[in-house]
């Protein structure tokens, strides 16, 4: 397909003739006529609400009544150029994201599509059938769950990347609309300046992170040595200064005496070989590897981009046993979960992502959060002396764990496991919003986690990937130091 001008009408009549996408290795991808019709034949025009009846920011998928999704936008190699629509809106591949969904015009053929409207997992989605010519107007209610909860996406691609081509304004755009308040453009080996992408967004409060994703795979001379994100760099940061050879020790302490102020993440630790540094030593915990990662920051236990990257050893269950492993050692390094998108559309920002009750960066770095890609999971953990969450550390053998797991209807949702020193201890049925105490007894020096599933993976809401997006949602652990002697060591 090659681009025209007066983008989505054209490419939904499927006119401009060509065909460039055929790299995507994405079936399905090529633009077609609207659902087998013959192109454009008017408008579904959309406005989402908040509660307090203000447009809301909305991301809206259209599926024909087949099932297949809506063209729009433009697909190059495997990543996605969407076209703005208007003021804080971008079309891309086959959905339409925006800022303030007030409006919003969104070009169809005929017959009847189903309009899936979202703005990220903390808010209630609406599904509706709607034809040309129809109004829809909608409101799209928080999930009481995620309230007062600052949830963010350490880990995006945009332009700046040398493998995507979303550009900046619209990464923020895509952003805003799945809910984040917080996001980190984390480019391969380049730091971008957004402060005038950032007008396409306006005053939505969303907290732009800067950062760098070390590449070392990509370097001059290629190193196997996995991927680490900087996040929190000043725009003068030159990725270029971090002119290291391995190990990744040594690479880390490069990238804390550059940048003292930047959280260091280790990125999908199991993707292979190249890219994953778990992979790449056979991660087992041992004491020569945690020496590597001494100034280690952040464990991305959940990457999204797994599920479109062909590998399976990072699944998110793989890498929390990697995890468990590393904590089981008494190195205690709080999990993140990540997108990692390259696309706009088809993996959007916010999928999965980690969410706090604190000032977002510090409460990460503490901690004090839980990763989710749908579910949000509360645990206290309270003791003779008070209470704790994660990120804090209990006294003492007897403890109470009050657990809450809260998710939209649109997230499948059946069962929380509590873990303890990577032991399942216990399993119990959720049913959202009500709260479930557990006992816990511990003999020596321990963690606790709480894990929450579905018993089915996401639906549309949470993008196209390849592979389904699983329901999982899992916090950062409470250490419990039992023998009260100042240091947990399980
Ligand atoms: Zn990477
Ligand atoms: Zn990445």
């Amino acid at each position: 397909m090659r681009w025209c001008s007066a983008a989505l009408l054209v490419l939904l009549f499927g006119a401009c003739g060509g065909d460039d996408d055929s790299a995507s290795g994405d079936s399905g991808s090529r633009d077609t006529a609207v659902d087998g019709s013959v192109g454009v034949v008017g408008r579904i025009e959309i406005t989402a609400r908040d509660e307090a009846r203000r447009p809301s920011p909305c991301r809206v998928r259209l599926l024909s009544r087949a099932g297949s999704p809506v063209r729009l936008g433009r697909v190059t190699g495997s990543t996605e150029v969407g076209e703005l629509i208007g003021e804080g809106a971008v079309a891309a591949f086959d959905a339409v994201s925006a800022v303030a969904c007030d409006g919003l015009e969104v070009p169809v053929g005929f017959g009847n599509y189903d309009v899936v409207i979202t703005r990220g997992l903390a808010f209630e989605s609406v599904t509706t059938t709607a034809r040309a010519g129809d109004v829809v107007d909608v409101t799209l209610a928080p999930v009481p769950g995620f309230a007062e909860l600052t949830c963010g996406d350490l880990h995006v691609h945009s332009a700046p990347s040398f493998d995507s081509d979303v550009p900046m304004e619209q990464r923020l755009i895509g952003a805003v609309a799945e809910g984040l308040a917080v996001v980190a453009p984390t480019d391969h080996d380049a730091v971008g300046d957004w402060t005038t992408a950032r007008d396409v967004i306006g005053d939505a409060p969303l907290e732009v992170l800067l950062g760098n994703e070390i590449t070392p795979d990509h370097w001059d001379t290629p190193i196997e040595l996995g991927h680490v994100n900087m996040i929190g760099l000043p725009l003068a940061f030159d990725p270029r200064d971090l002119a290291m050879r391995g190990p990744l020790g040594d690479v880390l302490e490069g990238a804390r005496d550059i940048a003292p102020g930047a959280l260091l993440q280790l990125n999908h630790p199991r993707w292979n070989r190249w890219n994953g540094w778990f992979a790449h030593i056979d991660f087992e915990a041992s004491a020569a590897q945690l020496e590597e990662l001494v100034q280690l920051d952040l464990l991305e236990v959940f990457n999204g981009h797994e599920l479109d990257n062909g590998s399976r050893d990072g699944d998110v269950d793989a890498v929390l046993l990697d995890w468990y492993a590393l904590l089981n050692t008494g190195r205690y390094i709080p999990a993140t979960g990540n997108s990692d998108t390259h696309r706009l559309s088809r993996s959007p920002a916010g999928w999965p992502r980690t969410c706090t009750r604190g000032r977002f960066v510090d409460a990460v770095f503490a901690g004090e959060s839980f990763v989710t890609s749908g579910p949000s999971v509360s645990m206290r953990l309270v003791s003779a002396d008070g209470e704790r969450r994660p990120g804090g550390i209990a006294q003492g053998r007897e403890h109470t764990l009050r657990v809450t797991v809260d998710a939209a209807a649109f997230v499948p949702l059946e069962s929380a496991d509590v873990v303890i020193n990577g032991e399942l201890i216990d399993s119990f049925l959720v049913t959202r919003g009500v709260e479930v105490e557990v006992p816990i007894t511990v003999e020596g020096d321990s963690w606790v986690v709480v894990v929450a599933r579905g018993d089915a993976p996401l639906g549309p809401e949470a993008g196209g990937h390849a592979r389904p997006m699983p329901s999982i949602a899992f916090t950062n652990p409470i250490r419990i130091d039992a023998d009260m002697d100042g240091v947990v060591v399980p």
